[in-house]
């Protein structure tokens, strides 16, 4: 008997802590996305997902839903040993969330309709809402949990398919989403997760002449390349949601305690790698010092280590790049003449761990306070006006969030309205909600994740127009 090997390409996928290899991946193609695309093109055009009654959709992601939440704690050890998150926190907050970010959709399978217009005495004409088809879905490393649900749910509400294409230091919890979709009774073809690097298998998603549309979210640098392959290919529908550099604002009137705890938290949780990282922190001059020293001081207890034990509050940066583009942008910031209030270095010696960093004396125009680090490095600067804190929020190329600490709703109302980004959080930070829309402004994208307007990027309008004869009325 004849035995037939097949050997296919691998790559790494590292645990953070240690730099070690966690496990090979099968590393998708070009080819294996063209497989993936006709299996998505086949259950769009002749498969059951985009003719089925929205109820019945609803019935089957509320199923993956049930299963994502039976093995919470397996998919949580997957992120926290391939991402370097932390453990406690994905078992009570990244799962469970996908889970109910599934159900809210869910929710809106049936409701998808369009309307009726009175175009004319002589006219009848009324839209159709339809699934734009094949989509895919590119999506980054740091959150792979949320990332997966807020591109899958909704184009699974509308009655999409799709491939997607995990960030490749984080395909683990994804190669897992799919095997529950599987047992939750998705259709084949559906869901099609193919693991693999952004320039090869990512490229060949925004590239694809069959593919409708294309989410995805990462680096403002690959957001125009994945637009320039649209343009190139199929004029495919793009959404962008890109890179930040959001401000956090505290005026006078703020509770100092409370304000530091905010800035620590807008900066450090997931170890500053969130696109909505608060990484512009604007203190106004009446509280400046007290806040300075308030913030140190906390920064300085921080709890930087293994990310699965629960008292840890920092665990370690995604792999030895991400690590070292924040190292070498430490040292920019201190070669710039930012002073180096606290941190800047590496913890322990292994893995791939940093310190909870602040600069002060920061310029608008200096490198730290205009590229994303996405690492724990905050820039902190003394402010007197309302307008000089405007003007410094809107010194940037980014335009995701903001922040506005203040009791004052005058201030509140003009800074909400002055500045330029897609979500102004007032008294909080991280703030999200499945129903509330995300998205940015400039170089941070467009089209919106979450909320019912999510769903308007996986449906197209049709319109439907017959002559009518005789109608009694306009
Ligand atoms: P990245 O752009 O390098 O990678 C993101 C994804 O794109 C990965 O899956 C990668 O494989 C793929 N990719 C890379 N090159 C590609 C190419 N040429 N063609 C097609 N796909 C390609 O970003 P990253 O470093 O993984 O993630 C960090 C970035 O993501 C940060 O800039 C951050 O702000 C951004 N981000 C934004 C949001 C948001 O909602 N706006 C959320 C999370 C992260």
């Amino acid at each position: 008997m004849e035995i037939l090997l097949i050997q296919f390409q691998t790559f790494e996928t590292i645990d953070p802590r240690t730099g070690e290899v966690i496990a090979r991946i099968s590393e998708g193609t070009k080819e294996d996305i063209d497989i993936a695309v006709k299996a998505a093109r086949y259950a769009f055009d002749f498969g059951p997902w985009p003719r089925l009654p929205g109820v019945e959709r609803a019935k089957l992601m509320m199923k993956f839903a049930d299963l994502i939440e039976q093995n919470t704690e397996e998919l949580a050890a997957l992120d926290a040993i391939d991402a370097g998150k932390l453990y406690h926190l994905c078992k009570a907050l990244d799962i469970p969330s996908a889970a109910n970010t599934l159900r809210y959709y869910a929710g809106a399978a049936d409701k998808i309709h369009g309307e009726v217009l009175k175009a004319s005495r002589e006219l009848h004409a009324y839209t159709l809402l339809e699934p734009i088809g094949v989509v895919g879905h590119i999506i980054p490393w740091n959150f792979p949990t949320a990332m997966f649900f807020i591109k899958v749910a909704p184009s699974l509400a509308a009655g999409c398919t799709m491939v997607l294409k995990p960030a490749e230091q984080t395909p683990l919890s994804a190669l897992f989403y799919a095997h529950l979709a599987k047992l939750a009774g998705i259709p084949d073809g559906v869901i099609n997760v193919v693991p693999g690097f952004g320039p090869i298998a990512g490229a060949a998603v925004s590239s694809h002449m069959d593919i409708d549309a294309v989410s995805f979210t990462g680096s403002t640098q690959t957001g125009r390349k994945i637009m320039e392959a649209a343009a190139k290919s199929n004029l495919k529908h793009v959404s962008l949601e890109l890179g930040g550099k959001s401000p956090l604002i505290i005026f006078d009137d703020a509770d100092i305690e409370k304000a530091t705890e905010l800035a620590l938290l807008g900066i450090l949780f997931n170890k500053g790698e969130v696109c909505v990282a608060s990484s512009r922190v604007f203190v106004q001059e009446g509280i400046y010092h007290e806040f300075e020293k308030k913030l140190v001081e906390k920064a300085k207890t921080w709890v930087v280590g293994d990310p699965f034990d629960p008292n840890v509050q920092q665990g370690p940066q995604v792999d030895k790049k991400q690590f070292e583009k924040i190292l070498s942008y430490i040292e920019h910031g201190k070669k710039e003449g930012a002073t180096l209030l606290t941190g800047g270095k590496t913890v322990g010696n292994k893995g791939y761990y940093i310190q909870p960093t602040i600069f002060s004396n920061i310029k608008d125009d200096m490198l730290i306070a205009q590229d994303e680090i996405f690492g724990p490095v905050m820039a902190l600067k003394k402010f007197k006006t309302v307008e000089e804190a405007i003007k410094s929020a809107n010194n940037t190329r980014y335009g995701l969030a903001a922040g506005i600490v203040t009791k004052n709703l005058d201030i509140a109302n003009t800074m909400s309205r002055s500045i330029r980004a897609g979500t102004i959080w007032i008294n909080c930070y991280f703030a999200f909600g499945d129903d509330i829309p995300f998205g940015g402004y400039k170089m941070s994208g467009f089209g919106k994740d979450h909320g019912l307007q999510a769903l308007q990027k996986y449906l197209q309008v049709k319109s439907v127009v017959t002559p009518i004869y005789n109608s009694p009325w306009l």
